[in-house]
């Protein structure tokens, strides 16, 4: 056979052309068409354009194209070139994007035969410019078409990569986004699981805090969502929060929750030991661009925060309060007042001054005094509402901004009681001598415009002129 023969698919010579001395040589010849064209038939189930070189001539036979996709630039110059060397240099020159110059090498015959073995393919991917200027991946792919061990033959393939690759690059930063979340939540969540929202399979990913009944630890194993967060509530979560934690971590809420929302966080409470300890859920998309992301959920001891919190909301109660009397003190009092006047909240500002006071600190001594003040204090707790604003203005002044009070009339009527029960004050030390106020009102009605120190000065006017009378008068000013 003449070296640089270039064989064809499905050409089988029929021995019986030939003299029987011939026979061995056109055997061998069509073992190799066969061989070529079980490799066509493989790499065409793929490969959209086909070449047979031969490696000797250079010549370049076309054997397979399909409509769609087909490289029209190269069967052109193949056609008009019939020579690997420059049409491969042409194609990578137009077509190839990337990295031409390392293409270029790759693409010579030696470094080609130095790189493909009997039975694998050779493949370069790259990316492709089309004349209407689009850029996609392709993949060109080299074999040897003959038998093992010969050279003369080899293929050249073309196929589209561009799905593929394209998915290949959105997994891989969908992987390194997956990496990302769990590296961010590893650092002070336990238990670390991935969630399908779909199916409700999860796959443990951490696993350093309560392990729930029928796990094994973080792995491969995949477990049924349902099985394991109902699991967890009945045996780990405090009785009081369980019934609501069936309904706030179910597949279907976290699935409607995070379909508003990135994150889905709550705190909860679990009871270890016989103690209850504070615990936060938080369930987090993967992916948001993705349909269907995976989720991860993490779960955390939370004792720390919740501590810090109640010292907090403890501080702000110290700030506010009154210490000696229990009630508001003028700062948070007149800003509640403030807040129910701009809110449009009608009310009584009422103001009360104790009547010759310094005389009880004097007769009675200071204790008894502070007595006295705590007294009153707990007498207008007793009187008023909740929603009534009651503090202390300081010394032997206090103030009371009672809710939807509108008339003289009603004023009188409580601060009478108010009167009556301040002189009932049970303090001993007293030896029967009575307590008095004077007070003085003003009204802030629907609409008002007044200011705070408007209201205020007017019902201070007042308790001016109740001071003129002997003990226990209001005044109310317009
Ligand atoms: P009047 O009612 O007519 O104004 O006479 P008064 O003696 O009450 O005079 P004023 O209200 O001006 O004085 C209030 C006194 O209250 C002065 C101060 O010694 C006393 N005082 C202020 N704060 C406290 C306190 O926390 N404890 C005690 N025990 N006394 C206080
Ligand atoms: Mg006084």
């Amino acid at each position: 056979m003449q070296s640089d023969l270039v064989i064809k698919e499905n050409e089988l010579i029929d021995p019986s052309d030939y003299p029987e001395d011939q026979r061995s040589l056109v055997d061998d010849f069509n073992s190799r068409i066969r061989r070529l064209t079980g490799i066509i038939t493989g790499i065409g189930k793929e490969y959209h354009t086909i070449w047979v070189i031969n490696a000797n001539t250079k010549k370049m036979y076309l054997y397979r194209s399909t409509g769609e996709n087909t490289n029209r630039d190269a069967i052109e110059l193949g056609l008009r070139f019939d020579n690997y060397d420059r049409f491969i240099e042409e194609y990578v020159d137009r077509c190839v994007v990337n990295s031409i110059e390392n293409i270029q090498k790759d693409v010579k015959l030696d470094v080609i035969f130095s790189r493909i073995k009997d039975g694998e393919l050779f493949s370069i991917d790259y990316m492709r410019l089309a004349d209407d200027g689009n850029m996609s991946y392709h993949q060109m792919a080299f074999a040897l078409a003959g038998q093992p061990g010969e050279t003369e033959n080899f293929i050249l393939a073309f196929r589209d990569i561009d799905k593929s690759i394209r998915r290949h690059i959105a997994d891989k930063r969908y992987l390194r986004e997956q990496l990302d979340i769990v590296e961010t939540l590893s650092r002070d969540y336990y238990n670390i699981f991935k969630i399908n929202p779909k199916t409700g399979d999860v796959v443990i990913l951490k696993l350093d805090g309560y392990v729930t009944k029928g796990m094994e630890g973080a792995g491969e194993k995949i477990y049924p969502y349902d099985v394991l967060y109902k699991q967890y509530v009945k045996d780990r979560v405090y009785s009081e929060d369980q019934e609501w934690m069936y309904d706030a971590i179910s597949l279907d809420t976290i699935n409607s929750k995070l379909a508003d929302n990135s994150e889905y966080v709550s705190s909860y409470r679990v009871m270890d030991n016989g103690e209850v300890h504070y615990y936060q859920f938080t369930y987090i998309l993967i992916n948001a661009n993705i349909p269907n992301s995976d989720m991860l959920a993490g779960f955390k001891n939370v004792d720390d925060i919740v501590a810090s919190a109640k010292e907090r909301q403890n501080l702000e109660i110290l700030a506010s309060t009154d210490i000696m009397t229990g009630i508001l003190n003028r700062g948070s009092g007149e800003r509640k007042v403030i807040d129910a006047m701009a809110n449009d909240k009608a009310g009584m500002l009422c103001i009360m001054d104790v009547d010759k006071f310094k005389d009880t600190n004097d007769d009675y001594g200071h204790n008894v005094g502070d007595k006295v003040l705590r007294g009153i204090a707990d007498v207008l707790k007793l009187t008023f509402r909740d929603e009534d604003i009651i503090f202390r203005l300081g010394g032997d002044e206090y103030a009371v901004y009672v809710m939807n009070m509108g008339d003289e009339e009603a004023g009188k009527t409580v601060m009478d009681r108010v009167f009556n029960e301040i002189s009932k004050l049970d303090v001993p030390e007293l030896a029967g001598s009575r307590i008095c106020v004077s007070a003085g009102a003003a009204f802030f009605k629907k609409g008002d415009k007044r200011s705070f120190d408007e209201l205020y000065k007017l019902a201070d006017n007042g308790v001016y002129e109740s001071k003129k009378v002997n003990g226990s008068a209001i005044n109310f000013s317009l």
